[in-house]
C-alpha cells in the first residue's frame, strides 16, 4: 500500500469545481425570451387591420423557483446583464451537477457494499 499517494482524480475534480464556484459572479435562474404584444388600443399599430405591427420585442425572464413558474419582463437597458447573470447560473448548475455525480461516484466506492440497491446488505 502506498502512503504518498496522490488524492484521486475524483477528489482533484472536486477541488477544483468548489474554486470555479468560488470564483462566480452574480447570478439568475432562467432564461430570456423576446415577446412581442399587443395593447388592445382602437387606432394602434398593434390593431391595424391590414398590416398589424405588435410592440416590442420586450425581454422576457422565466424561470421556476420552489416549484412554481415566475416570468418577468427586463427592464430596458440591463439586457446585458441579464443574459450575463443567465449564464453564470447556467455554470453553476453545471459544476453543481458534476460535483454531485462525482460524490455519487465516490460514495458507490467508500459507503456502499452491494451493488444491487434493492437489497440491503446482510447482517453480520
Ligand atoms: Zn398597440
Amino acid at each position: 500500500m502506498k502512503t504518498t499517494s496522490k488524492p484521486d482524480p475524483m477528489e482533484r475534480e472536486i477541488a477544483r469545481i468548489r474554486k470555479q464556484l468560488l470564483a462566480l459572479g452574480p447570478m439568475h435562474p432562467g432564461s430570456v425570451s423576446l415577446q412581442y404584444q399587443v395593447c388592445g388600443r382602437s387606432g394602434c399599430r398593434c390593431m391595424d387591420e391590414n398590416r398589424p405591427r405588435r410592440h416590442g420585442p420586450y425581454r422576457k425572464l422565466a424561470y421556476v423557483y420552489r416549484g412554481k413558474p415566475v416570468c418577468r419582463f427586463v427592464r430596458a437597458g440591463c439586457a446585458q446583464e441579464i443574459a450575463m447573470q443567465v449564464a453564470t447560473y447556467k455554470t453553476f448548475r453545471k459544476l453543481v451537477d458534476r460535483w454531485v455525480e462525482l460524490s455519487i461516484e465516490s460514495g458507490k466506492k467508500r459507503f456502499f457494499s452491494a451493488p444491487h440497491p434493492s437489497r440491503p446488505p446482510a447482517r453480520s
